[in-house]
């Protein structure tokens, strides 16, 4: 057995959704389609092999539910709840999660969507744990948001820990001298307590459709910048700016307190940006390769990625920015367009279907999904829905007061700047 075939053991074992023969047939046809392009069907949640690392103490009657069966259940609950409940849906989020959706969007789009919706007793969010909390934070007092699967996390969101921030932030302050012309920025894909930090230390909280009019804001307040978790969002942000790399620098959280992140006095004394060393692991995928080949092979296409990928990346590219300004792209380019994407395959094959008459290919020719957004699956939802029929809420997402007072700020300062 060769080392690919025992990789794509492995791949097969953990992704069983993944038709290998179809995957490496479109590889090599002018398609360049991704596997997923038909959507990942929905099975029932025991035959799903990874969830082990889901949310396990859901009813046994919902384990074997087909996906017809969820559909037509989550279809009653719905018409029972009528217009005391809300349903949000990211665009990473699958198929069959997204069509139950009032309204989907990026996580902005989401966050301020949710802020208008006073009349909704409850908002039941399909995304993931740190985009519930915003939506909690900005909510009335008397409603209640849902995430269907408590376990739907972000692993870019868990690289940055209140402790290591709080650590680094006192590093930093005996360098600085103090941390007033220190300004933190979180990125919205971040627990509600880092939101929290910024909001009480004079800071903010940005999107990939905003980070660079954030960063503007907080050079105004300023000499410094603190982005933390994706330093990829951060560094791209500051390169659009013209802040040259020598200008940034990488503070490594794992190597823990004592040790300036890896970095020396000299290093921040001249930073403007301190980047956190936080990624997200879907777009870290999308290379320098997979833009040429998809040049060679399609002379005339348009590469479109997500500031999340690393900047060699965003910078081969046509364009770049946050889910939305992808969906706008895609759906303001000329029919007959051909548009390579590098962000998560849920929305990138929902484009596909959506303008038939454009070609749509996702960069990677492997299918890359999001795992922690995958693991809202329709069994959750129709879980949560039913209970909320019966007169229970489950999986609450509800932030504690002294948290959300000051996340609240760092969100507001975010609203306000238009
Ligand atoms: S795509 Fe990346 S940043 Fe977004 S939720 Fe998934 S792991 Fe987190």
């Amino acid at each position: 057995m060769t080392n690919i075939d025992v990789g794509q053991e492995k791949i097969q074992k953990q992704n069983p959704y993944i038709d290998f023969e179809k995957v490496l047939q479109q590889f090599n046809t002018p398609q360049l389609q991704c596997e997923t392009d038909g959507g990942i069907a929905t099975i029932p949640l025991a035959d799903e092999i990874s969830f082990d690392s889901w949310q396990s103490d859901i009813p046994q009657e919902y384990m074997k539910l087909s996906a017809e069966q969820l559909t037509e259940r989550i279809g009653i609950a719905r018409q029972k709840l009528g217009s005391e409940l809300i349903v949000l849906g990211h665009h990473y989020q699958r198929e069959d999660i997204i069509q139950y959706a009032d309204y989907r969007g990026d996580s902005f789009a989401l966050a301020q969507y949710a802020a208008t919706q006073n009349d909704a007793k409850y908002i039941i969010f399909c995304g993931v744990h740190f985009m519930a909390e915003a939506a909690d934070i900005l909510a009335q007092p008397d409603q209640h948001v849902i995430l269907p699967n408590i376990e739907a996390g972000c692993s870019m969101a868990d690289m940055a820990s209140e402790p290591d921030l709080y650590s680094a932030w006192n590093e930093l302050s005996a360098i600085f001298d103090g941390t007033d012309d220190l300004i933190p920025v979180t990125y919205m894909n971040s627990a509600a307590s880092l939101k929290s930090f910024c909001g009480e230390h004079g800071g903010i909280v940005c999107t990939s459709s905003n980070a660079e009019k954030v960063l503007e804001w907080a050079f105004e307040q300023g000499k410094r910048v603190f982005f933390f978790p994706d330093q990829h969002l951060g560094r791209n942000t500051g390169h659009d700016m013209g802040i040259s790399d020598n200008e940034m620098s990488l503070w490594n959280w794992r190597l823990g307190p004592g040790r300036l992140g890896g970095l020396n006095r000299e290093n921040l004394l001249q930073s403007r940006i301190i980047l956190w060393q936080g990624h997200c692991s879907v777009h870290q995928r999308f290379s320098l390769t997979q833009i040429d080949q998809a040049r060679e092979r399609f002379p005339e296409v348009e590469i479109l990625v997500h500031p999340e990928c690393r900047a060699e990346v965003v910078d081969a590219a046509d364009a770049s920015g946050s889910t939305g300004f992808i969906v706008d792209y895609v759906a303001n380019a000329e029919a007959g367009s051909v548009i390579g994407i590098g962000t998560e395959i849920n929305l990138v094959s929902r484009l596909s279907h959506e303008y038939p008459d454009k070609t749509i290919f996702c960069l990677d020719p492997v299918v890359c999904p999001c795992s922690t957004m995958y693991r809202v699956h329709p069994a959750y939802l129709a879980w949560v829905m039913e209970s909320l029929v019966k007169g229970h809420v489950v999986n609450q997402i509800s932030v504690d007061k002294n948290i959300k007072h000051y996340a609240a700020v760092a969100l507001q300062r975010m609203l306000n700047i238009k």
